[in-house]
């Protein structure tokens, strides 16, 4: 049973209110979702925090529609299919609310920006949306860093309401802010072109008016068919293709949103380009951030842990997947998902030392099964 939410006790100011738990995971990609089965698996609840607005790490957020061929059992399957296939496996310990659709323990679009251990041991981990944990082990499976989007360096871009970043999934009515609106699409690799092309392939009634791509040359980096797709929708006039480098932006007279880019052309001269949304779409790079400062051992930006619990330099912090780093380490996903089972394990042991630790099958195993709700 998950412990009552409470009102106070973490030691940052900026803290309001305090999830208590047994555990944390600090990232939802495939290890950190493993993580939290596995945790579930052994009667322990948990909370799991990422930075993206979608679970999957590396699977989603860099090759989603790419085949993997080295996950046991599953011969072949996308990046997005096994973020699909882990978060149904953990749904009896990330359980979805029936009417929202939302995972109530799964907190997305949200970085950990903290960790404060405190004087019983316990920890107090704090966002960057100022929500607050206490438990009592963390999960570290960060990965190469939290992944943020790439922005364009226009300074009066930042806080804008009409400036994104992602694509939302499933492209519908309801996600589409510039449905029937005039949107730019920024940036000319695989990831704005696939951009340009879910658009035009959306539900009609959650397409923008118009499609304008801005890319500072006439040159993409794209899968050949995907840029021939784009090429034609070009050359038929159904997306607009815009040159240049934005330098600047003008702003709507309240400040909350930008009505046009300023775009600096080959010819030296700078142009409007106006726009009702803007979409940039220039991939993303993972910012180890905050973690530096967590007092873990750190050798060459991985956290340093022990072979045989996974657990870091301090008493408590677990760190799996590709944020470790052991003797024989290899940044593979069944490395992660064995590093996840152990890691568990020895949580806890050390959690939990009166409980029975003998090893149950979930094959055979009454208990097990009553915590997947398959009894
Ligand atoms: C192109 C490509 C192909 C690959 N193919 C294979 C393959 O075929 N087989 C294989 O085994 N492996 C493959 N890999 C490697 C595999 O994807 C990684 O080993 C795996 O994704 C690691 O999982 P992870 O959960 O440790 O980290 P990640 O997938 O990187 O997830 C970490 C998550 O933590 C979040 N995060 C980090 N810091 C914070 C913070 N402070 N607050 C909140 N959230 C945070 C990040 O946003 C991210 O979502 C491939 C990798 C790439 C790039």
């Amino acid at each position: 049973m998950e412990r009552q939410d409470r009102q106070a006790g973490s030691t940052d100011p900026l803290i309001v209110a305090v999830i208590d738990t047994d555990t944390l995971v600090i990232g939802a990609g495939p290890v950190g979702l493993f993580q939290a089965f596995q945790l579930g698996l052994l009667g322990l609840n948990t909370h799991v925090i990422d930075a993206l607005p979608e679970a999957g790490g590396q699977c989603v957020a860099l090759y989603p529609d790419k085949p993997i061929y080295d996950v046991p059992g599953v011969p072949v399957c996308t990046g997005r299919e096994l973020a699909q296939l882990l978060l149904t496996q953990a749904r009896p310990f990330l359980p979805r609310d029936a009417t929202t659709g939302r995972i109530g323990n799964l907190h997305l679009n949200d970085q950990v920006a903290s960790i404060t251990q405190l004087a019983d041991g316990e920890f107090d981990v704090g966002t960057r949306q100022g929500q607050g944990f206490r438990c009592r082990a963390v999960f570290v499976a960060a990965g190469a860093g939290a992944f943020v989007p790439r922005t364009l360096n226009v300074a009066a871009l930042e806080g804008m309401g009409n400036v994104h970043h992602h694509l939302p999934e499933p492209l519908d009515r309801a996600s589409s802010p510039w449905a029937g609106q005039h949107l730019v699409v920024a940036g000319g690799g695989e990831e704005a072109l696939s951009t340009v092309a879910a658009l035009m392939n959306a539900p009609q009634d959650a397409r923008p008016a118009t499609v304008t791509l801005l890319h500072r040359r006439d040159q993409f980096q794209a899968e050949p068919a995907l840029e021939a797709k784009v090429r034609a929708w070009i050359a038929q006039g159904a997306v607009q293709l815009a040159l240049g480098v934005p330098s600047g932006a003008d702003l709507h007279s309240d400040g909350q949103a930008v009505s046009a880019l300023q775009i600096l052309g080959a010819d030296g001269a700078v142009r409007a380009l106006p726009l009702d949304h803007l979409l940039v779409r220039l991939g993303l790079s993972p910012k180890l951030g905050p973690l530096v400062d967590w007092g873990l051992q750190l050798d060459r930006k991985q956290v340093r842990v022990s072979a045989d619990s996974f657990q870091s330099s301090v008493t408590g912090i677990y760190a799996v997947g590709d944020i470790n780093t052991y003797p024989g380490k290899k940044r593979l996903l069944l490395c992660g998902f064995h590093e996840a089972t152990l890691a568990a394990h020895h949580a806890l042991a050390q959690l939990k030392p009166d409980q029975p630790q003998h090893l149950q099958y979930t094959t055979t195993s009454a208990l097990l099964h009553q915590r997947l709700g398959v009894a």
